[in-house]
């Protein structure tokens, strides 16, 4: 049975075809109108699996732009679609750590991939990709120099947690002549702290799995298990954990 899952975040838009395996995927901005954006990797992703939409049993959308898609079978919490994406990838998980463009999760999940229970950061951009995002915009820098740059370099103190403050701070370290590696460094440190309020408030249990886009970035993934003192599992596309548990929901799954 042909199932597709489609993950349509506030930053990006994601869809797996599966089959018990990974057919095909995609990955596209969302911008300013999910349903088309959910729509558009939906083709694309079939595209990537050389299948079309009459081969599809069933659709299941996620993400918060799911409520967009009229086209969908049914529609399932991104919270449920990570543990079960998370789980088929490395079934030992226990935890799932999830940083996506405007929220960042941490969710506990039992023996059979439902969840046992998790903590969510949406309220503000601390500790998302936004942040990330934002920062590397003062330090005119991109994603992947942000993670190299802070490799094996003692961290700049940023105290502030809200992006508005950390933005400020980081410009008055620059006027400093403080260099941008460090204060790369001194970006993922503030990132793992806001972490650390989430993993301190459910059960963090190995094994552990790092999704969502910010997983993209090796260097960061790096940096942040040393500051959180976790290991964790990185899948190889781990911005599209949360459509391929909506695709393996369809199955049945
Ligand atoms: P959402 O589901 O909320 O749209 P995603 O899980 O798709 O979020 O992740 C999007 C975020 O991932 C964006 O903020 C983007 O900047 C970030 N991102 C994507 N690739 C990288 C990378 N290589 N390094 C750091 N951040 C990345």
């Amino acid at each position: 049975m042909l199932t597709a899952g489609i993950d349509v975040g506030s930053t990006a838009s994601k869809a797996v075809i599966f089959d018990g395996t990974i057919k095909g995927q995609a990955v596209i901005p969302t911008g300013w109108n999910p349903r088309e954006a959910g729509l558009r990797v939906y083709q694309e992703a079939l595209q990537d699996a050389g299948f079309a939409e009459e081969d599809v049993s069933i659709i299941v959308g996620t993400g918060y732009g799911r409520i967009s898609l009229p086209f969908v079978e049914k529609r399932v919490t991104e919270i449920t679609c990570h543990a079960k994406g998370a789980k088929y990838l490395f079934p030992l998980t226990k935890t799932v750590i999830d940083i996506g463009g405007q929220d960042s999760k941490v969710i506990s999940i039992n023996e059979d991939g439902s969840v046992a229970d998790f903590v969510m950061n949406d309220k503000c951009a601390a500790g998302t990709g936004r942040f990330l995002q934002v920062m590397t915009g003062v330090l005119d820098i991109t994603l992947e120099e942000l993670g190299q740059m802070g490799l094996d370099v003692e961290p700049a103190s940023i105290n502030s947690m809200c992006t508005v403050f950390a933005e400020s701070e980081i410009i008055g370290l620059l006027a400093q002549g403080v260099k941008k590696g460090a204060i790369a460094s001194g970006i993922i440190n503030a990132i793992s702290r806001k972490l650390l309020s989430l993993t301190g408030r459910v059960p963090c249990n190995s094994e552990i799995t790092f999704s969502g886009g910010v997983a993209n970035n090796p260097a960061i993934c790096q940096l942040l298990s040393v500051a959180l003192g976790l290991d964790f599992n990185v899948p190889a596309d781990p911005q599209i954990v949360g459509a391929l548990g909506a695709a393996i929901i369809g199955c049945g799954q």
